[in-house]
C-alpha cells in the first residue's frame, strides 16, 4: 500500500492518503497533550504502543460484531483504515467516577456509578469540547436521530465487550472515549482505543495505567502504556 500525501495532522496522529481512495494510513505519533493542548510533551514510543493496543482491540471488537475502520496493521506505527467522514462528537462512557465527572459534579474519584453514564461532547477544540445531548446533536445537524441511536447502541455494546476484555487482563475499565465515522452510508467505529483515550486501573492495586500518569505527573508514564500493551497483546 503506497503512502501518498499527508491530509490531516492532529495532536497524536497523522492521516495519509493511499493509492486506494477508500483507504487511509493512520500514523501514531509520540506527542501527548492534556487539558485541550495546554500541557504538551512526548512519551517515548507511545505511537508504537498505542498502534499495537488499538489494532488488537479493534480486531477483537470487529470479531464481536462491531464494524470498525481497521483494515489491518501495516507497521509498528501505522494502521491501514477505511476513510470515513468523522461524526463531530466524542462519545464517552463512564463506569466509575474520574476526571471531568469529578470536577464538574463534585463526585469523589473512584466512586462506583449505579449505571454506566453515556456522554456526548462536541468535537471542537476552539470551544473546549463542550458536553452536549442528543437534542443538540440533532438540532445542529451533527448527526441524525438514527445515527445517534446506532452510535449509542454500539457504545454500550463496546463497553460490555471491553470490560470483559480488560477484566481477564486484571485491568478495570474506568471510562473511555470513542469516535465514529460514516463509511458508505454506515456508522463505523473510528479513531483509536488506547491509554490516551481510556482510564485503566490495575485490579487490586488501583495503579493508573493510562494518560492520567502524564496529566497528573505521576511518573513512569511509558511503563503504564507498556504494561497495557504487554497484557493486551500477550507479549
Ligand atoms: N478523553 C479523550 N479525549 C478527550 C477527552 C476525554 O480521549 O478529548 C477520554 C479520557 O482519556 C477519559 C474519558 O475520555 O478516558 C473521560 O475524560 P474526562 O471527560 O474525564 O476528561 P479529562 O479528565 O480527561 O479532562
Amino acid at each position: 500500500m503506497e503512502k501518498r500525501d499527508k491530509i490531516y495532522e492532529g495532536k497524536a496522529k497523522i492521516l495519509y492518503t493511499t493509492d486506494n481512495p477508500d483507504l487511509l494510513i493512520q500514523y501514531f505519533k509520540d506527542d501527548a497533550t492534556a487539558g485541550n493542548g495546554k500541557k504538551k510533551g512526548t512519551i517515548d514510543e507511545k505511537g508504537i504502543m498505542n498502534n499495537g493496543i488499538t489494532c488488537k482491540i479493534f480486531e477483537y471488537l470487529g470479531q464481536n460484531g462491531i464494524p470498525t475502520h481497521l483494515v489491518k496493521m501495516l507497521s509498528e506505527r501505522e494502521m491501514l483504515i477505511k476513510k470515513v467522514e468523522i461524526v463531530k462528537i466524542e462519545v464517552i462512557i463512564r463506569n466509575r467516577a474520574a476526571g471531568s465527572l469529578c470536577r464538574n459534579y463534585g463526585v469523589e474519584e473512584g466512586k462506583t456509578l449505579l449505571c454506566p453514564i453515556l456522554e456526548f461532547c462536541y468535537k471542537e477544540d476552539k470551544y473546549n469540547d463542550p458536553l452536549m445531548n442528543a437534542y443538540h446533536i440533532k438540532a445542529l445537524g451533527i448527526a441524525t436521530e438514527q445515527e445517534i441511536e446506532k452510535i449509542s447502541a454500539y457504545t454500550f455494546k463496546i463497553n460490555e465487550l471491553m470490560q470483559k476484555f480488560f477484566a481477564v487482563l486484571k485491568i478495570e475499565l474506568i471510562d473511555f472515549k470513542l469516535e465514529f465515522g460514516r463509511y458508505k452510508g454506515e456508522i463505523i467505529l473510528a479513531d483509536e482505543i488506547s491509554p490516551d483515550t481510556c482510564r485503566l486501573w490495575e485490579v487490586g492495586t488501583g495503579v493508573r495505567l493510562d494518560k492520567d500518569r502524564f496529566r497528573n505527573d505521576l511518573g513512569n508514564i511509558k511503563e503504564g502504556y507498556q504494561e497495557v500493551l504487554k497484557r493486551v497483546t500477550g507479549k
